[in-house]
């Protein structure tokens, strides 16, 4: 009698034991009583080509992909997705059963789906949207919004050419405004979302004025250590509904564990409790 093969997927990253993915993905592949494994794994950039190269050979449907080889492992998967390359990074490899891997990206499917899931009255039609900050996760960010349908994005970023780099690749919908001005742009907009490291554990907070915001807005935060930061809870002070940024590393996860696995697991309370543990 042949047994079945057990199914290997994992995290690919350099450092890797901060990465919350493998209590995420152990917590749904208990949940459905599957018998695979997701394992970190901590990869220094000078091997990744013969670690990417080794992993249809060792039992692997798949991994997630994150700093710093997001980008560059674009080059040494068989395909990359449409959408991985309009974000211009990977995050999520899928092994077929052929041995060739196809590379995407779902952090921009994570971060549009937690906003649905926590603003459930969340439209993309509502007005325009405003982004603090114009790096990697920036870019998924705009190629969500951009596809979900928002009218305008107002791009602010301290240094302001990589807020121009992103208006001349997504488009008109984008126009930059000046980092000392974004405030400004706040005033305008419907979807607030904080796409820079600032409020994160150990960083400064974001300084930027809020007086204006109205609270109708949306309010999302990337960073999500510390859940609550000092950005959300000023925009909760103002009666706008705000998102944390835990829910965008929940939902991202989804759809690898789906195509790896077979069971499509949902984000609920307790794959939260599961990734703060
Ligand atoms: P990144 O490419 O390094 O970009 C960092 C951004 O923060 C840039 O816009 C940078 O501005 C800005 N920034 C950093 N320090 C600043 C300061 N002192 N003042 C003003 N701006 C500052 O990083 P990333 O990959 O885009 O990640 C950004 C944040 O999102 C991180 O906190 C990351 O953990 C979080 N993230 C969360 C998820 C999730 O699932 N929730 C997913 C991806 C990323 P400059 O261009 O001027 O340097």
């Amino acid at each position: 009698m042949t047994l079945p093969k057990i199914p290997l997927a994992g995290v690919i990253g350099h450092p890797i034991a901060q990465s919350k993915s493998p209590q995420v993905h152990g917590h749904w592949l208990r949940t459905f009583g599957i018998k695979g494994h997701y394992i970190p794994m901590d990869v220094n950039p000078s091997d990744l080509k013969k670690v990417i190269k080794a992993l249809p050979k060792m039992g692997f449907v798949g991994v997630n992909v994150t700093i710093p080889h997001k980008e560059r492992v674009m080059d040494l998967v068989h395909q990359v997705t449409d959408r991985a390359t309009l974000i211009g990074a990977v995050n999520t490899l899928i092994i077929r059963e052929d041995g060739k891997i196809i590379g995407d990206n779902t952090d921009g499917y994570g971060f549009i789906e937690n906003l649905r899931q926590a603003a459930p009255n969340w439209q993309a039609a509502d007005g325009p949207a405003v982004i603090l900050g114009a790096g990697g996760a920036a870019r998924a960010v705009i190629a969500s919004l951009l596809d979900a349908g928002v009218p305008e994005i107002l791009i602010s970023n301290r240094t302001r050419v990589r807020a121009e780099t992103l208006r001349e690749e997504f488009g008109t919908r984008l126009t930059v405004v000046d980092w000392f001005q974004a405030g400004n742009a706040i005033e305008g907009g419907a979807t607030i979302v904080n796409t820079t490291s600032l409020g994160m554990a150990g960083k400064p907070d974001l300084r930027v004025p809020l007086d204006g915001l109205k609270p109708s807005a949306v309010v999302t935060d990337l960073v999500y250590n510390p859940l609550e930061t000092q950005l959300l809870a000023a925009a909760k002070d103002v009666g706008c509904t705000t998102v944390d940024g835990l829910g965008m590393l929940l939902h991202q996860a989804v759809p690898g564990f789906e195509r790896w696995f077979g069971t499509r697991p949902t984000v609920d309370d307790a794959t939260r409790q599961a990734a703060l543990k």
